[in-house]
């Protein structure tokens, strides 16, 4: 057995492991994250390292292969336990171990730390009375300035030292030397949150609440398992967690806050900081390297105990974990679809087991997986069904488009939701237009021929931008919007679907007098973009908010009484077993954001498909009948969570290579399909099968047991190691996507 080793945890220096012999005496204690001793350089030196990885494939000869010296017994570290966290995302998830080190452990920053000095007093302030007057006595102006300053105030900064009492190093120096003064000298850390004066508040939890709390901290006495916390939206589960955190900073340990990047707002920090001040800090892609660094560091020195960001802050290196709450756990941003491509509720209940901390998951609509865990008794799960005033929760309307244009109607805001506009701007409160898609307008084609313009260099239709030019939104390529048609030259080229930009123009034009924002990715693109058009409608400057998913997300404003959601039926054509699950939740988030305030809320679902169990239960808000439904269609074909899928992307520039080597690949797997009873489905090509002129195939292994899988993953790994074939072939792993 051989043990690869660092022993310096910085992002550089990941890269370079160092390869030992484990002796017979320690292969019990060897394991990722384990600290050893080892001979290092020629001198043999001693030195700690960290195992990253134990293999039994020798890197070198083996012979001239240097043995580890001890184990450490010393308690483990957070650095250790994350190594191991680092470890089984590595197994599960399928990646180097560079690749999942580099995600669990923080960017050190090369820029040199700010420092901060400061001069004390070394003596009794008795001794440095005497010491006053003798240098008052001598007159030595200088010397006598400094104890004179450090009498009166203790502590003096060196730049006062230096600057305005015009000491110089030289001479402070001397005065330490003589054991008068004291040079120290602290790191100072940025910090992102410039709140001050802000005063701190406590609410008044609800029955509801308080039960909740209340169930959940007996749950935490007598095992481990998640809390999945089921909250209809606006019943209050923010405070619910801030209770909870609470609980585990009174225990002395540190508590982590999931939530999407894009409900982290200033609204929310300001929530957190009203009940924890300056004990909180925040992560999130805004803060430049050197400030996300610092925040990690707050957290393993203990200067803060609540961090709140996207799936990033999960590694937050606290010492003592007490707690992760992940909000909004249905949603898609906590997939990272970078490699390792990990989920972060799986992730987030590992890193818990390693460090005995607690999950708590919340949700409006849970995520399929996660009430499936639920039911089965792996997670308790704790409902909150009313809202916080025990305001009503929206009624909901669905309109039929295909009636609207049976009877005449073309436009995009059906006769319905037009009347209730008119009702809700004549009352003075405001309204959101949700269009469920990308925001941009649509594509090009042509009416003779049928052909859709697309992008040379990948599979996708170009969307047609407001200013004039044709776009794709995966590599960025633009050409200038064409008049005729590229093949058959017929000047009847068409714009189909409809963007926020044309929503906004029809909107204006039938409501003249009404105040639009719009948010979309072409609005939101500047700094804060998105968080000032959030402001400003929070601060009611407008009386109509325009947008695409974005504006559905964890907002609370109390003058919304109308959400209109112009094509909810769009996102239900995916190709991906998740569509109906993602309607939903999209739809019951959207109508959530109306009526928090006084005033009951309404909405407007229009749709083309309006039986659709996905709209029919989120018209009702009703989770379990869409829950019920859907667990049935997973079962029926054996998807995620009743069956387990790997998925195994591939990607090339030679379409005819591609499909060879993915021939290939699954011959190989093959070989298992009778020993384990997996299925195979494909090769076949991804929804978008080319992007920057990269053809991408896909390719699906089933099972019900996960472990089955990986032990394929490890198979199909090892396969394309030894095959120089796959060089020219990117693989990418996936579960459960
Ligand atoms: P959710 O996350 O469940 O949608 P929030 O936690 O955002 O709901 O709460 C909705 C609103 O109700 C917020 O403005 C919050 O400040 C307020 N709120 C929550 N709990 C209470 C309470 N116990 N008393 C008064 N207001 C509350
Ligand atoms: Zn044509
Ligand atoms: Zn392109």
């Amino acid at each position: 057995m051989f043990a690869n080793v660092i022993v310096d945890i910085s992002h550089e220096k990941l890269d370079r492991t160092f390869q030992y012999r484990v002796p017979e005496t320690f292969s019990e204690k060897v394991k990722p994250g384990v600290v050893v001793e080892i001979p290092f350089g020629k001198g043999n030196r001693l030195i700690k390292g960290y195992v990253v990885e134990v293999t039994s494939r020798a890197e070198f000869d083996e012979k001239k292969m240097k043995e580890i010296h001890s184990v450490s017994t010393d308690g483990i570290g957070v650095e250790s336990r994350l190594i191991a966290l680092a470890s089984w995302i590595r197994e599960y998830y399928g990646s180097t171990m560079i690749q999942a080190l580099k995600t669990v452990l923080p960017v050190r920053e090369k820029e040199r730390r700010k420092e901060q000095k400061k001069l004390c007093l070394k003596v009794s302030r008795e001794e440095g009375e005497k010491a006053r007057e003798f240098f008052g006595q001598k007159n030595q102006k200088a010397r006598l300035r400094l104890m004179e300053a450090l009498l009166e105030t203790e502590e003096l900064s060196w730049e006062i030292a230096t600057k305005k009492l015009n000491l110089s190093p030289a001479l402070i120096r001397t005065m330490e030397e003589k054991g008068l003064v004291k040079v120290e000298s602290s790191t100072v850390y940025r910090n992102p949150i410039r709140l001050h004066g802000v005063q701190q508040e406590k609410k008044e939890l609800n029955k509801e609440q308080r039960q909740v709390v209340e169930g959940i901290l007996r749950c935490w006495k007598e095992d481990a398992k998640p809390c999945l916390l089921h909250g209809v939206t606006g019943s209050g589960k923010t405070e619910v967690y801030m209770e909870l955190i609470e609980a585990v900073l009174a225990e002395g340990k540190q508590a982590i806050v999931l939530i999407p990047e894009i409900a982290l707002t200033y609204q929310t920090v300001l929530r957190f900081y009203r009940r924890f001040g300056e004990r909180i800090s925040i992560l999130n892609s805004r803060l430049s390297k050197g400030e996300r660094f610092d925040q990690y560091e707050r957290a393993r020195t203990e200067q803060v105990d609540v961090i709140i960001g996207p799936r990033s802050a999960l590694f937050a290196p606290f010492p003592n974990l007490g707690l992760i709450i992940m909000d909004e756990e249905h949603e898609p941003s906590y997939k990272s679809e970078s490699v390792p491509r990990y989920h972060t509720r799986e992730v987030a209940e590992k890193r818990a087991s390693l460090e005995g901390a607690r999950v708590v998951f919340g949700s409006a609509t849970p995520s399929v997986e996660a009430y499936r865990k639920a039911e089965r008794g792996e997670y308790h799960l704790f409902a909150m069904k009313k809202r916080v005033k025990d305001q009503p929760l929206p009624s909901v309307e669905i309109v039929d488009l295909k009636e609207e244009l049976k009877e005449g109607n073309r436009s995009v805001l059906s006769r319905r939701l037009r009347e209730e506009m008119a009702l809700c701007l004549a009352a003075r409160h405001q309204m959101m237009l949700f269009l469920n898609r990308r925001g941009y307008a649509g594509f090009l084609s042509c009416r003779s021929c049928g052909t859709v313009l697309k992008c040379p260099h990948c599979d996708v239709s170009l969307s047609v931008h407001s200013n004039g030019k044709l776009v794709c939104h995966y590599c960025g390529y633009e050409e200038p919007k064409k008049e005729r048609c590229p093949k058959c030259g017929s000047p009847f080229l068409r714009e189909f679907g409809i963007g926020t930009q044309q929503v906004e123009r029809i909107v204006q034009k039938e409501f003249p007098g009404a105040r639009v924002l719009r948010m979309d990715l072409d609005t939101t693109r500047e700094k804060d973009g998105h968080e000032k058009i959030l402001e400003a409608f929070a601060h009611h400057e407008a009386d109509i908010l325009i947008g695409t998913q974005m504006i559905v997300k964890g907002h609370d404003f109390p003058d919304v009484t109308l959400v209109g959601v112009l094509a909810a039926d769009l996102s239900l054509h995916a190709a991906d077993y998740r569509a109906a699950e993602r309607t939903f939740q999209l739809l019951t988030q959207a109508a959530g954001r109306a009526g928090r305030g006084d005033v009951p809320g309404r909405v407007v679902i229009q749709t083309y498909d309006p039986d659709h169990y996905s709209i029919q239960a989120s018209k009702d808000q009703d989770y379990q009948m869409f829950y019920q439904r859907e667990i049935l269609y997973r079962r029926i074909s054996v998807y995620p969570p009743e069956g387990a899928m790997l998925a195994i992307h591939a990607s090339g520039t030679d379409e005819g290579y591609l499909s060879v080597a993915m021939d290939y690949l699954k011959k190989f797997i093959s070989r298992f399909e009778d020993k384990t009873g997996i299925g195979i489905i494909g090769p076949a090509d991804e929804t978008i099968a080319k992007i920057s002129d990269h053809y991408r195939k896909v390719l699906y292994v089933k099972h019900e047991d996960e472990k089955v899988l990986t032990m394929i993953k490890e198979k199909v790994e090892q396969y394309m190691e030894i095959n120089e074939g796959f060089r020219a072939v990117h693989i990418q792993f996936d579960r459960n996507e």
